[in-house]
């Protein structure tokens, strides 16, 4: 594990494949380069293989993401004596889709995963935790736990991501949520990511969202250790002054910044599976 500060790693970054990022893949290299980052991981909208006719408007179709990897690896070859470039993907976790992307991940060699817990279930049925009813609050917890318990996550990105609901304030049993997430990932050694792109939006909106101060002293609390994800959209959001501020910011808070994940590896995991079915 690095812990050099000055180790720039970024492994949240979209591309325009999404629907809502702009630039190009090579664009988001150039600029990471600029910026010092040593790692650059893409980990745009996983695909999923869905059992409906469903067609989900914020990520890549599943056709779409063999050009994805080419682009990804050939920048990764082009780049590579100026920056490590790695293939990953943001995904949820849906227990009915969970074998599939498991297989997935093995048979296109995927870096990594990081959990976005979006959506319950399956985005096919629409509830976005980011903006849902107040029954859902406890499935978001409950879900990052299983979700993070695969071990095919390499981290859990924005965990705060419930503080978007107008509704939800700091509280008791929301804290109480929140403490069983951290606990779980520390106890997992899985990072929690501070998200970079919140911060911005935390920033312009003047309202707290995610990141959210209380989690993050509740992280540090808790022994989580964290990881700066810069969710990038746009190659400006890769901007290193953003990247120090929050290093400084999890820095007064005396917690342990990790700027490297863990390799998973899906082979295991799903021959792993596949024992414990026979
Ligand atoms: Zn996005
Ligand atoms: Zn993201």
């Amino acid at each position: 594990m690095d812990t050099n500060a000055d180790f720039k790693t970024n492994y949240h970054t979209h591309t325009f494949r999404c629907h809502h990022a702009s630039g190009s893949d090579e664009e988001y290299v150039l600029e990471a380069i600029a910026n010092g980052y040593k790692v650059l991981g893409f980990s745009d909208h996983a695909c999923w293989e869905y059992s409906s006719k469903y067609v989900s408007r914020i990520r890549m179709r599943v056709q779409e993401f063999e050009e994805y990897k080419r682009s990804v690896l050939y920048l990764k070859e082009k780049y590579k004596e100026r920056i490590t470039i790695l293939l990953g993907l943001e995904a949820e976790y849906y227990p009915m889709y969970k074998d599939w992307m498991l297989e997935f991940c093995v048979e296109q060699q995927i870096d990594y995963l990081i959990l976005g817990n979006h959506f319950y279930l399956s985005d096919e049925y629409g509830v976005y935790f980011g903006h849902m009813a107040p029954r859902y609050i406890s499935r978001y917890f409950e879900t990052c736990i299983e979700g993070l318990r695969t071990g095919m996550y390499a981290y859990l990105a924005h965990p705060e991501l419930i503080m978007r609901n107008d509704y939800i304030e700091w509280c008791d049993s929301i804290e109480e949520g929140f403490r069983r997430v951290c606990i779980e990932c520390a106890r997992l050694d899985i990072p929690v990511e501070y998200n970079v792109l919140g911060m911005q939006a935390n920033r312009q909106s003047k309202k707290e969202m995610y990141p959210h101060h209380k989690f993050w002293e509740l992280a540090a609390e808790c022994g989580c250790k964290a990881i700066i994800g810069m969710d990038a959209h746009s190659p400006h959001d890769l901007d290193a002054r953003l990247y120090e501020e929050a290093q400084a910011y999890l820095d007064s808070l005396g917690i342990d910044i990790v700027h490297t994940i863990e390799p998973i590896n899906y082979e295991y995991l799903m021959s792993r599976e596949l024992m414990r079915e026979n």
